[in-house]
């Protein structure tokens, strides 16, 4: 049946995230013909309105307020709930980020709705949105559906195939205005932890290197690699415990999930805490030089050998291409 759904665009430094315009194909699946509202949350965020109508929004809905420049879950809610109250729509999809993570328990919350939160797919089947979502580190999947009233939902980056972008496309971008009143919570200073490449979360490609890696320097070669093959690194948790590299590089269970077009594996074994960040990845390579490693039992391709001789060679390789 077709329904009016909300989409969040959610801006960093001043672009929209990839997972955006993902949302808004999932948001044009459950609204079955239906009406797909874009939602802009920001300081001066207006602008990019054009886009999310490009990738298949049929209107956008801004709201903007200096208290907005960051985001801070009080200011967003109290915004999302005035265009929610403003739009009536029948549901709201929001990436599966931080930033999402935070704001959709909180808003459906107040407004009492259920909420499907890292869903990977999603289809219409006897007049509801039936959502699929991994449970138990990714073993195993869910269908549900939500039986009354607002259906919220976060969907995994990298899952959902974002329409084709269309620059013929219009429709208007309206501002909303929203009396955001004084946030108990004002964020003074943001302070960027200096990352290199590629964002982990959004990359096509990973290469990932675990305590296989030995050292700090050990990550050099899979730097080169990803360089050549515009990758981003990520690593296993035994890695970050052991120092070579940040924690904001870790996947799994307790660090970044994580689904790449390409998931290359470096000297990790494979420990299911791992496996529930990366296992969904579309394609798994995995190098080690334990024949026996449980890496292996989840790679499409599999290498056994020394890392520090295949690695090299693989960007020679790329780097012909
Ligand atoms: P190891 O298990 O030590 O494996 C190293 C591998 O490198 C071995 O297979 C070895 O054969 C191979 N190797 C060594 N030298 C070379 C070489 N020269 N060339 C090729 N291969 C080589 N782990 C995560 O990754 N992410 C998480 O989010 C996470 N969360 C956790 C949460 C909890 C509650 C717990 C208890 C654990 C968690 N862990 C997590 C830790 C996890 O259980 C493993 O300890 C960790 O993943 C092991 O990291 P590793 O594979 O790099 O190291």
């Amino acid at each position: 049946m077709a329904s009016k759904f909300l989409v969040l665009g959610e801006v960093r430094d001043g672009s929209l995230r990839n997972v955006s315009f993902e949302a808004i194909g999932a948001a044009k699946v459950a609204a079955d013909g239906g009406e797909v509202v874009g939602v802009l949350i920001g300081d001066s965020v207006q602008a990019l309105g054009v886009e999310l109508i490009q990738y298949g929004a049929d209107r956008v809905v801004v709201v903007e307020d200096a208290k907005l420049a960051q985001y801070t879950s009080d200011g967003f809610s109290q915004a999302l709930l005035a265009v929610i109250e403003s739009e009536n729509p029948d549901g709201l999809i929001i990436g599966h980020t931080s930033l999402g993570k935070d704001l959709a328990p909180k808003v459906a919350g107040k407004l009492e709705a259920g909420l499907i939160s890292d869903v990977t797919s999603l289809e219409v089947a006897g007049g509801n949105t039936v959502f699929t979502r991994p449970i138990y580190s990714g073993k195993a999947f869910e269908k549900k559906i939500v039986t009354g009233g607002l259906v919220f939902a976060t969907i995994r980056p990298n899952n959902i195939e974002p329409l084709q972008k269309d620059e013929s496309r219009s429709g208007d971008v309206v501002t909303l205005s929203a009396n955001i009143t004084d946030l108990r919570t004002i964020i003074k200073d943001v302070v960027r932890k200096a990352s290199e490449g590629v964002d982990l979360s959004e990359a096509k490609v990973i290469i990932s290197g675990g305590r296989g890696v030995k050292s700090a320097e050990g990550f050099e070669p899979l730097k080169e690699l990803a360089e050549v093959l515009g990758a981003a690194v990520g690593a296993s948790r035994g890695a970050c415990d052991a120092d070579y590299c940040d924690y904001s590089l870790q996947i799994g269970q307790t660090g970044k999930v994580v689904t790449p077009d390409l998931y290359i594996a470096c000297g990790i074994s494979g420990a299911i805490q791992h496996l529930a960040g990366m296992s969904n990845s579309k394609v798994i390579v995995a190098i080690n030089k334990d024949p026996e490693a449980n890496i292996f039992n989840v790679a499409d391709y599999g290498i056994v050998g020394d890392l520090f001789e295949v690695v090299p060679l693989l960007t020679e390789e790329f780097k012909k291409l």
